[in-house]
């Protein structure tokens, strides 16, 4: 399963970045065209948090839209899909601009 092994990934670089503190909070920007479900993540996150400085932490999810590009006529537009055409001439060659990323965007320590 795609998700826990990214919900592993996402609490070893809060524990990485927490300063040995245990942490409270952390948040995560999903893109709408990573193929990730976000409450797939959510339940992963209490079983991988276990028994790590991310234990107990809140996970708050921000979801990124997806924007492209088109290569051939420039225009930009919202992505719902991955190779959706583009909307303005119907070019296939669209460039991602934004929303296929996953990435911890902060987190919060006890202190
Ligand atoms: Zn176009």
């Amino acid at each position: 399963m795609h998700e826990m092994a990214l919900t592993q990934d996402i609490v070893a670089i809060c524990e990485r970045n927490a300063g040995g503190q245990p942490v409270s909070l952390v948040v995560v920007e999903i893109g709408k065209l990573s193929g990730v479900v976000p409450e797939a993540v959510v339940f992963c996150f209490e079983a991988c948090s276990a028994g790590t400085l991310v234990a107990g932490a809140r996970l708050h999810i921000l979801p990124v839209a997806g924007k492209g590009r088109c290569l051939d006529c420039r225009h930009e537009s919202p992505l719902e899909r991955l190779f959706d055409p583009c909307r303005s001439c119907g070019s296939f060659r669209i460039q991602v601009l934004s929303g296929q990323a996953v990435r911890v965007r902060e987190i919060e320590v006890v202190d």
